[in-house]
């Protein structure tokens, strides 16, 4: 099933099931540090898997299946130092990006 799509930024309350189980424990965080639970959340996650791989050594970051039944990556923040790299290398992000220019 495809995600609802959500501007960036915005929180979707249909998308967001696999992001919620950590959500509780996010720590603050500004716009220059997303993670891939806001790519998640604006609907534009394919579940390809890569920033399994993006995150490296920290290995903050799970695939996981939602409530939809989409493989959708889960960031343990517990792990997590808001680093923003699954984000800024995300496919999905760059090809939004370069699709606005
Ligand atoms: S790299 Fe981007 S599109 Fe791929 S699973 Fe991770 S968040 Fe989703
Ligand atoms: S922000 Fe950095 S540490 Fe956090 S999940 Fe993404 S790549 Fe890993």
């Amino acid at each position: 099933m495809k995600l609802p799509r959500v501007e960036l930024g915005q929180t979707s309350t249909t998308a967001t099931s696999a992001v919620n189980a950590t959500k509780s424990s996010t720590p603050a965080r500004s716009k220059e540090h997303h993670t891939v639970a806001d790519v998640v959340a604006a609907g534009l996650c394919t579940g390809c898997g890569d920033c399994v791989a993006l995150c490296g050594r920290r290995q903050a970051i799970s695939m996981q299946t939602n409530d939809a039944g989409d493989l959708v990556p889960v960031v343990d923040m517990s792990l997590c130092n808001l680093c923003g790299k699954c984000y800024r290398k995300c496919p999905a992000i760059l090809e939004t990006q370069s699709s606005q220019h």
